[in-house]
């Protein structure tokens, strides 16, 4: 199953589970929309690897 990390790595803000802003790389490095999109430019900045999306988890 994959870690739901709860922290954007590059800023700490908040990302709860049932977040939509949180981007993942395939590695499970977890960012913030806002640092994926303006200061990463979508690539993990560890691996090199694209960031997505991370799929929502509901919280019920
Ligand atoms: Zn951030
Ligand atoms: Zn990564």
């Amino acid at each position: 199953m994959l870690e739901m990390k709860s922290k954007c790595e590059t800023c700490e803000a908040s990302l709860p589970m049932d977040s939509g802003d949180a981007m993942i790389c395939s590695y499970e490095c977890t960012f913030c929309a806002r640092c994926a999109n303006d200061t990463l430019k979508d690539i993990c900045p560890n691996c090199q690897g694209e960031l997505v999306r991370r799929p929502i988890r509901p919280s019920r």
